[in-house]
């Protein structure tokens, strides 16, 4: 019998969503000015064009304008540098995101970091990352901020005294869902593949966020009972999306879950979007309440 309250992050998504659409709307009819969006995708990957899509359409739906920049798989670095260094310029660009992976022939770090950090709606230039450690005001990675709007709507705004465990540490989830976690006041612990007890760490965690992308990696015995358990990871298996949690068995034993699909994803697309519309807010020196 499935006794975890299931958490459907595209309603919460959806909800988002109509706050974003209406900001851009005021900022239409008040300022005369519709939010842009750069969107560059390099090569033929198939998974990034899904994404890519996915962002696209929820942009337009929402009022943004979109420029998508879709680049062959040789797009050499120095022109994918001027081009960013030229949206960087632009004043109907407020946004500009850059599909990761990268064909492995760019340098990804310096490619990132030619972003202006108030345009970087992905919040990965090492000025967005250094500003969030620091706990200052910055444009966060989406998808540690939409877990964390997840994870509020399940727990309560104050998550002080809650331990929560992290797995994976990589730039885009791990290591800014560990240090937002922090900021928010749980005592937070970050495995990764070289760490011991896993099992026991995570089966401490009041909140368990598994970001590793291991189908089924977490069962029923590695989760404590009420816990609330956030899936990011996706992984593509005979075209079916899997989570890195067993669904079925952890439903059992979790007091909230997230599904894959229809859980985190949603969530992260919006929040990329909201980004958006705080750049745009904050490079015409517009104060809306948000
Ligand atoms: P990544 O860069 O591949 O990093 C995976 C992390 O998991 C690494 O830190 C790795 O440890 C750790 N790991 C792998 N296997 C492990 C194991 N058996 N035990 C403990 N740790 C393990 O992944 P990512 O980009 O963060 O993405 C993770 C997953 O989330 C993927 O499935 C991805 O598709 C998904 N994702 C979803 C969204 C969304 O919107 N829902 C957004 C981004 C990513 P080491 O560092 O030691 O190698």
């Amino acid at each position: 019998v499935s006794s975890a309250v299931i958490i459907d992050g595209k309603k919460i998504a959806d909800k988002k969503a109509l706050v974003i659409a209406s900001q851009v709307r005021t900022l239409n009819s008040t300022y005369s000015i519709t939010p842009g969006l750069s969107v560059i995708l390099v090569g033929s990957d198939q998974a990034s064009h899904i994404y890519v899509e996915n962002k696209m359409r929820r942009a337009k739906e929402l009022g943004i304008n979109i420029f998508p920049h879709i680049l062959p798989e040789d797009t050499k670095q120095d022109d994918l540098i001027k081009l960013i260094k030229f949206l960087n310029q632009d004043k109907e660009v407020n946004g500009i995101l850059v599909q990761l992976p990268l064909p492995s022939h760019l340098n990804q770090n310096a490619i990132i970091n030619t972003i202006d950090a108030g345009k970087d709606v992905d919040g990965f230039t090492v000025e967005n990352v250094g500003l969030l450690n620091s706990w200052q005001d910055c444009l966060e990675p989406s998808t540690p901020q939409g877990v964390l709007i997840l994870i509020k709507k399940c727990l309560g705004h104050d998550l002080s005294s809650k331990k929560a465990v992290v797995l994976g540490r990589s730039q885009v989830v791990g290591r800014p869902m560990a240090s937002i976690l922090v900021r928010e006041n749980c005592t937070v612990t970050l495995l990764h593949s070289k760490s011991i007890n896993i099992a026991e760490e995570c089966k401490n965690a009041d909140i368990l966020v598994s970001a590793i992308g291991q189908p089924g990696f977490i069962k029923a015995d590695l989760v404590k009972k009420g816990a609330c358990v956030i899936d990011v990871g996706i992984t593509r298996v005979d075209g079916k999306l899997l989570g890195d949690v067993d669904f079925e068995e952890v439903s059992k034993v979790a007091g909230f879950l997230t599904p894959v699909p229809g859980g985190v994803g949603p969530m992260t697309v919006v929040c990329m979007l909201a980004n958006t519309i705080k750049a745009c807010l904050k490079q015409n020196n517009i104060l809306l309440k948000i």
